[in-house]
């Protein structure tokens, strides 16, 4: 076994209240592209731009058609993979209490982890802007852009998009979680997007070991976190749980 894929086993053992933190990173296996990373939807456009509020309100018809309606079809088909599988066998096992997500896939609760605070909201919904009627994603008929509620009003993602606030209930819980965790988990983030990226900082302050999971460093390591572990979030989760369920 990899020495730090060891080490992380044997801290996760000693320990009861562990937090996790995902990104992006998460779920590249499951193929929905990142935000940073190479490939796919992002290359083609700005993010900064397109799921910027300003951007919906201007004309919701072109962010539906050129980012909503493109995710939607790639979210809809997405299935959890190892590293959410893994996450869930983690929780299931009294170790992990709290998926803090960036991600706005849903794949965290499909895989079966039940306490996920969703740092910005979620794809897998819609809600009206005229009446706050949330509408499954799956079950949003896309033929005629933008969508809209039976009340008339137009759409939109339940997620938090540019320009927007972080739910302040998702905040504070983060914080909180991040402050009293013994171990935090920071998976698959580039650890740019704020205030998300400071929750590692908060666990490290109060005292937690901060342990990544990252195929590539990022501004955290060496700074923040105790250490790396290089590798793919699939691959590193399941090489943790299966140490963690072989006899000391
Ligand atoms: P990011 O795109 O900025 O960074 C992705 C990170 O994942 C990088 O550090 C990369 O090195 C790492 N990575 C690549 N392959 C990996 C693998 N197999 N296993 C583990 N890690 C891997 O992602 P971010 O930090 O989450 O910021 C992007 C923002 O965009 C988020 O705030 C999120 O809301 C949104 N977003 C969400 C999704 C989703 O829901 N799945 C997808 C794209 C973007
Ligand atoms: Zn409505």
């Amino acid at each position: 076994m990899n020495s730090l894929i060891a080490r992380a086993v044997n801290q996760l053992r000693s320990v009861r209240n562990v937090a996790a933190l995902t990104g992006a990173g998460i779920s590249i296996e499951s193929g929905i592209p990142p935000f940073r990373g190479k490939g796919g939807l992002w290359e083609r456009f700005d993010p900064m731009e397109i799921a910027h509020i300003d951007a919906f309100l201007a004309d919701p018809a072109r962010v539906w058609r050129v980012l909503v309606k493109e995710l939607k079809d790639i979210i809809d088909r997405a299935e959890p993979n190892d590293g959410h599988k893994g996450l869930a066998r983690l929780e299931a096992m009294g170790i992990l209490k709290t998926v803090i997500t960036q991600n706005v896939d849903g794949l965290h609760q499909m895989a079966g982890n039940t306490d996920v605070i969703e740092f910005h909201g979620t794809f897998a919904w819609q809600r009206c802007t005229q009446c706050d009627k949330r509408v499954e994603t799956r079950a949003v008929d896309a033929s005629v852009l933008p969508p809209r509620c039976s009340c008339g009003g137009i759409l939109r993602p339940d997620a938090v998009l540019f320009g927007e606030m972080i739910p302040p209930v998702a905040l504070w819980r983060s914080q909180d979680v991040a402050a009293r965790c013994d171990v935090m988990l920071v998976i698959g983030t580039s650890a740019i997007v704020q205030p998300a990226a400071s929750m590692p900082i908060i666990a490290k302050q109060s005292g937690a070991i901060v342990i990544e999971i990252n195929p590539e460093p990022t501004p955290l390591t060496g700074v923040i976190s105790n250490y790396l572990i290089q590798g793919r979030a699939g691959e590193v989760i399941q090489a943790i749980v299966s140490g963690l369920e072989k006899k000391r």
